[in-house]
């Protein structure tokens, strides 16, 4: 079972890079990522886009967007957190 790091900033709850203090800027890496997308071809011939699917095989990390500091112990409560 997958502990999830709850930060301890203020307000309770949000992040805050431990090298720079940057609270805003966030980074998300995923590697190794395979995009399938489903396209209808219209009658006139151009094509719709109709469902598209992502799989990540690789590593995700997650990472300050000012100093770029690995944060990715953060990264469960930041998918939480993301709406
Ligand atoms: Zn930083």
């Amino acid at each position: 079972m997958k502990k999830v790091h709850v930060p301890t900033g203020e307000p309770a709850g949000r992040i805050v890079c431990h090298q720079c203090g940057n609270s805003k800027h966030f980074v998300e890496i995923a590697e190794n990522v395979l995009m399938t997308t489903h396209y209808q071809q219209n009658s006139d011939g151009s094509f719709t886009p109709e469902d598209h699917t992502t799989e990540i095989f690789g590593e995700v990390k997650f990472l300050c967007g000012k100093c770029g500091a690995d944060m990715t112990r953060f990264h469960a409560h930041f998918l939480e957190m993301s709406f």
